[in-house]
Parts: structure tokens; sequence; C-alpha cells
């Protein structure tokens, strides 16, 4: 039967576990799955995340640190074995840089939605070496309802004894915030949020010397500094509604019961913590506690929470596991899991790690942000060395992984020679 991965960009643990937002359909998905309460990614952006999740490895490891490269998923990932064993899979995306760089890596055929956007005008502009590098337009996004409207149609022709596989990835709750404008009064209106105020976002942010992580918010308007993590948590309670909705139409294809359904983001979101505002910087638990729902074949163990901390590894080990197949990476799958299991993050920029281990957490920080703005300096001196107070075994276990990580030469600088390669020959640079 199917095995369904849909990931919430940017959804927080708390606001989508606890009492962040009311979240009806995943309360109810809940009565039928196990709650992995204290589930961690393994770094702060999309793409990197993503590709954790489907080859159980770090992403030093799978080499894909940044959301500007783009190589292809090695054989050992899950959706290339699937593709070896003809599995049906396909990748249902919100953003058209994660179809270009993964999603039409899963599937066999670029999204026809994104292909026609692609190649008119540029979407991504990032620096590999110094090097401009232009891709497609710019942040084209879909709503949930049409992405999960295109995996039911697609689930919905695919015979069930065919075991398909799908990714199903969400992209509301990323700046900017979208959501129905009556959830957002409704959210307004649970915090009694004011949304006038009489000084620009800016001059607030200014003052309490927030870190505002998104080019595209209403920076200069006089604006509530409450305004836009109500947005926010707007967007997660549509998606939630969405999510029902398409449970719903599962349920009909026949593909529900002996199915694995895996429920997670890939990162969190900053909402004015440790001095950033509606972004998804640094390593605390804001940006990388992340929600973790499975419901496994037959509803096993459904209604249980698992709370000691599992990572996005072993969930990918439990996913290639429902194929009978074995991901060679970083995880233990978490059905075999009896306590919790060291956590490593590893931030995308390189310049923080993290180590997490029951309730302990500890953070180091060897420079500062190369790019955060003026704010920069701020964030070095919060994350120097910080977090929680753990086990002292926590610093040198760290040191030791960055170490290895490091010689085994995976990072960077080494796989975007390889992209820009490849950028270069498909007339990118
Ligand atoms: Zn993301």
């Amino acid at each position: 039967m199917a095995c369904i991965l849909i990931t919430i960009d940017c959804g927080r643990a708390d606001h989508l576990l606890g009492d962040g937002v009311p979240t009806p359909s995943l309360d109810a998905f809940r009565e039928e799955a196990v709650t992995y309460s204290r589930c961690y990614s393994h770094t702060n952006i999309t793409l990197p995340s993503h590709r954790t999740m489907l080859t159980g490895l770090w992403p030093s490891r799978h080499g894909v640190i940044s959301n500007f490269v783009d190589v292809p998923l090695p054989d050992e990932s899950l959706p290339s074995q699937l593709a070896a064993k003809g599995v049906p899979r396909d990748a249902f995306l919100s953003t058209n840089f994660l179809e270009l760089l993964l999603g039409r890596r899963i599937g066999d055929t670029m999204d026809p939605f994104f292909k026609s956007l692609d190649g008119s005008e540029p979407f991504l502009k990032a620096k590999i070496h110094g090097m401009k590098v232009r891709m497609g337009r710019r942040d084209v996004r879909r709503k949930a309802a049409k992405t999960l409207n295109l995996a039911t149609r697609w689930l919905g022709g695919v015979a069930p004894e065919r075991e398909p596989f799908s990714l199903i990835h969400l992209f509301d709750a990323h700046t900017p915030y979208e959501a129905p404008e009556g959830l957002i009064e409704e959210e307004l209106s649970r915090a009694a949020v004011k949304v006038e105020s009489d000084r620009s976002l800016k001059e607030q942010l200014e003052e309490k010397e927030l870190f505002c992580a998104h080019p595209q918010l209403r920076l200069k308007e006089k604006i509530s500094i409450d305004y836009h993590p109500a947005v926010y948590r707007a967007a997660l309670r549509y998606i939630d509604a969405e999510l029902g909705r398409f449970f719903v139409r599962l349920k009909a294809t026949g593909h529900w019961d002996r199915s694995t359904i895996a429920v997670t983001a890939d990162h969190g979101e900053n909402l004015g913590e440790h001095g950033v505002y509606c972004g998804h910087q640094l390593l605390f638990d804001e940006t990388i506690h992340v929600p973790l729902i499975v419901k496994y074949p037959g509803g096993a163990n459904a209604s249980t929470t698992v709370d000691f901390a599992v990572g996005h590894a072993d969930m990918a080990r439990s996913l290639a596991a429902h194929y009978g197949l074995t991901l060679a990476g970083d995880g233990i799958p978490l059905e075999k899991l009896e306590s919790g299991r060291d956590q490593f993050a590893e931030h995308a920029k390189r310049f923080q790690a993290s180590l997490r281990r029951d309730s302990a957490c500890y953070i180091r920080s060897w420079r500062p942000p190369p790019s955060d703005g003026s704010l920069r300096s701020k964030l070095f001196e919060q994350t120097g060395w910080t977090g929680k107070k753990g086990p002292e075994d926590l610093p040198p276990l760290l040191d030791a992984i960055v170490e290895d990580l490091e010689k085994a030469e995976m990072a960077a600088e080494g796989v975007d020679r390889e992209v820009e390669a490849q950028l270069r020959g498909l007339g990118y640079m």
C-alpha cells in the first residue's frame, strides 16, 4: 500500500502539537497514528532537510547543505531505490524551486504547472563561487488545496497493490505567510492583535533588536509586530483544514488502511525568539523541533505518543522499511527505537551545529553568520555557547561529529563546483 510523506514547510512542533493553534484535522489523525512529540530536523532550511528525509543522511553527509544545489538523488536514496523496483512515485510540491531541485528527480517528469513557468524570468538568484546564478521565475508558489488535489488525483489513479510513494510539500506557512482572510481575522481576534500601529514594522523590529529574515514582509507599513505571527498561525490552520479534506478523500481511494502516512515539517520558524522575526535561522527549538505524526499500516500503535528524541534520519529509515528497503543512513527505524537518540543538526550556512540528548541541548557557534544583516553580531553573541546545560560529553561529541564531517569533504565547496558545472551546462550562468 502507499507510503505518503507530507511536509508542512516551517511547521513548528509547539504550534501543531501543542496549544499554538487549533488543529482539529491533525488531532483526529493522531487518533489513528503515533505522535513523536520530540522530533528534530537536522538542518534549518528546505532542500537539505528534504534530502535528509529521503536519504537518511545528515546534510553534510548527503552533500546538499544549501537551497541552491542541483544534484541528482544518489542511487541509495529512497526514491532511487523505488525507481529501480518499478514502484510508482511522484512529488507534489508547492514551490517551483523545490520542484526544480528535487521534485522532478522523484517523479518521472517536471510538474506541468511549474514547467510552464520555468525559464521565462529568473526566480532564483544565488552566488556560487562569487558568480551569479539565475534560474526560472522567482517565488512561484501553490496553495495547499491545489497541491493536495493533484496528489489525490494521482494516488486515486494508482492501484493500492502497486504501493505508490508520494512526497507532498505544503508552503502556505512560509513567509510571506498566506491564509484565507477569515482565518487571519480569527487569529488576529484570538490573539487580540490590533493590526494598525503608530510606527512602522521596521521601527518596531529595530527597537526590539529583531532581525527580519524575510525581505518580502511589509516592513515600511505601520503594522503591528504581532500581525505576521498571527498570519503564520492562520496559515497553519488553513493547512490543517486542507489536510482534513485530503484524508477524507484518501480514504475513498482505498490507500488508507495499509499505508504509512507521515506528517512532519522540514524545519520550524522563529516568530521573534532569539533575535529572529519571521524566518528560520539558528538551531534553537523554534527552528529544529518539528512535529512528526506517523500512521502505520493497520493503525499499529494508534493514538500513542513517543516522547523521547527522534529525528528525520530515523523517520527516513522507517519509510524505507515500508518497502522492505534499507537506507544506509544516520538513523534507526522509529519502530526499533526503545529510547531516545542523540540528535544532530547543522546550520545551512555552516556556522552552527547542535546536539540534543534527552532534555539537554548543546549549540555551538564558531563564527558569526556570514550575511544576516546588521544584527549578526547580536546573533553570534546570543548563540556563541548556549543551549540548556547538558551532559558534559555533548560538547566533545559535537566537536567529533563536526570534525568527522569536515574530514569527509562533503562540505558545500566541493558540491558547489559540481553544481557550477551543471548550471553552466544548462545556461544559467
Ligand atoms: Zn522549508
